[in-house]
């Protein structure tokens, strides 16, 4: 991968901005959200639905494999000089992309409320604005899933909310619930507000629509771990979370937000769909984007407006991204860094359950031998394990095989449970970043299914066991490139940079 000036400097900004203590501002969890209060002006933000993380800020984990501690002991003139060089830049860039975002549209125009639409994310650097007609519903819909989500957030159950959510939003969710769980924790919310729903952006991609809208809220939040009171918070707190929803292009538009009926064919959805989101009456997915906008990601605002600002992306990777695009039609940024989410998800849960098969079908049987001894002796669970971003950074054909590599960012802290309580092994909330890639065989068609949806890319036959790891129909290993993006590598960027400490 190449690094340019720019990308290297900013490299270089990411660390010393996290390691000083005023911009310490941790990236909290919170799966669609999380929580956490900024180091200074003592509102929340960020991280997976609404916990309150109430960690004071103050700078990141000193384990040095981390992003955040770039020793901040120096000579503080220089620090001073430096700091007003990455902040000069940072304006710089921040410029430059508000410059880049005129096709962002409003729906209520009001700019004391509205934090300036400053990105366009990712890859999808040409975005055609969508018709407007297809967006007219957009926003009530937009309500009924916010109100769903801090719902299944409080309960602790995506059941509700499944039908209208991506398979990797499920699996962001489904790993913090089973988290949360096992520290006995719940984080109940009330006085849920929506001050303000508008449209930030639209994008093409592949055969997809994307629409990121800008969700102003406030919400009282109560977070409680049953093993260990410290760690209880209460507060009020009032953020901007970024949702993108993804749709099919031409679509026939069905509504599956008004009940929990199957678009397709009307028979009432299953109540639990798990993994799956399939109706069992005529094997609609449900959550394809082929009948209406599905929720794919949420973004809090502080990594919103960062998008795009450390990533190294690979030079030339737009080009690659439409070649791939046109070959296959399949191909979707959005979707796959939705693949990439889930997998990593599915791989951070084998690591808090020290089971590596929960992984199995995920990743290739090279990388399973290397990450399934490290699974093992793994002693540590997540507390408030949240995907921050993810982003495709790499597109390349390798002799027979595509593989794309995605940055992933993600905030936790390590607990651990002994004598019925919990012990955090990280001072506070960690963030790392770490590089993955999936492949896939060059001559792989549209599979009959995906591992991504809980049934065998080759035949479509259900997976029975989560635990197989061939298909009981067919016989092909789930773990596959030939059908499926299968996770073939994962490093932290340190390891990377041979700062050592792998996952
Ligand atoms: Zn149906
Ligand atoms: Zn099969």
């Amino acid at each position: 991968m190449k690094k340019n000036l720019f990308s290297g400097f900013s490299s270089a900004a990411s660390l010393l901005l996290t390691g000083m203590p005023f911009f310490s501002k941790p990236l909290f969890a919170r799966a669609g959200g999380g929580g956490g209060r900024s180091g200074g002006s003592g509102h929340f933000s960020g991280g997976w639905g609404h916990s309150s993380g109430g960690y004071t800020g103050g700078g990141f984990s000193s384990h040095g494999a981390y992003y955040g501690h770039s020793g901040s002991s120096g000579d503080s003139s220089l620090l001073t000089v430096i700091f007003l060089v990455v902040t000069i830049y940072i304006i710089y860039r921040l410029y430059v992309k508000y410059k880049n975002t005129s096709i962002s549209r409003q729906y209520q125009a009001d700019a004391s409320v509205r934090p300036p639409a400053l990105t366009i994310k990712g890859n999808r650097k040409s975005p055609i604005p969508i018709p407007e007609p297809g967006l007219a519903g957009l926003p009530a819909k937009v309500r009924i899933a916010f109100l769903e989500v801090q719902t299944a957030w409080s309960g602790q159950n995506t059941d509700r909310m499944r039908r209208f959510i991506t398979d990797g939003v499920y699996q962001r969710f489904n790993t913090q619930f089973r988290m949360m769980r096992l520290l006995r924790q719940t984080n109940p919310l009330s006085d849920i507000r929506i001050i303000d729903v508008q449209v930030d952006s639209t994008e093409q991609d592949g055969m997809f629509d994307i629409v990121n809208v800008c969700i102003r809220a406030s919400m009282k939040d109560k977070f409680e771990c049953a093993l260990n009171h410290e760690l209880d918070e209460e507060g009020v707190s009032d953020f901007v979370e970024y949702w993108s929803f993804l749709r099919k292009r031409g679509a026939v538009e069905k509504n599956i937000y008004d009940s929990l009926k199957c678009p397709n064919c009307g028979a009432p959805l299953p109540e639990n769909m798990g993994e799956v989101c399939k109706c069992k009456y005529c094997n609609a997915m449900v959550n394809s984007g082929e009948f209406d906008w599905v929720l794919a990601e949420i973004t809090q605002e502080d990594d919103y407006l960062r998008e795009g600002m450390f990533e190294e992306k690979m030079d030339g990777l737009d080009e690659k991204v439409r070649e791939m695009a046109s070959a296959y039609g399949d191909f979707a940024v959005q979707l796959l860094e939705d693949k990439a989410s889930n997998a990593y998800m599915q791989i951070m849960t084998a690591f808090a359950m020290h089971d590596p098969s929960l992984m199995r079908r995920f990743v290739t049987d090279d990388l399973f031998g290397q990450l399934a001894p490290q699974v093992e002796k793994h002693q540590e669970i997540f507390n408030r394990i949240y995907l921050n971003r993810v982003t495709l950074v790499g597109a390349e054909k390798i002799d027979n095989t595509n593989r794309l590599t995605f940055s992933l960012v993600c905030s936790a802290q390590r607990a651990l449970i002994a004598n019925n309580s919990v012990k955090l092994v990280d001072p506070e909330i960690v963030v790392r970043e770490q590089v993955m890639s999936l492949t896939r065989d060059a001559a792989a068609g549209k599979g009959k299914g995906s591992i991504y949806q809980h049934n065998c890319p080759l035949c479509g036959g259900p997976v029975k066991d989560t635990l197989d790891i061939r298909c009981s129909f067919c016989g092909n290993p789930f773990n596959s490139t030939a059908n499926d993006w299968i996770v073939s590598s994962l490093t932290s960027r340190q390891q990377l940079m041979n700062r050592g400490h792998s996952v």
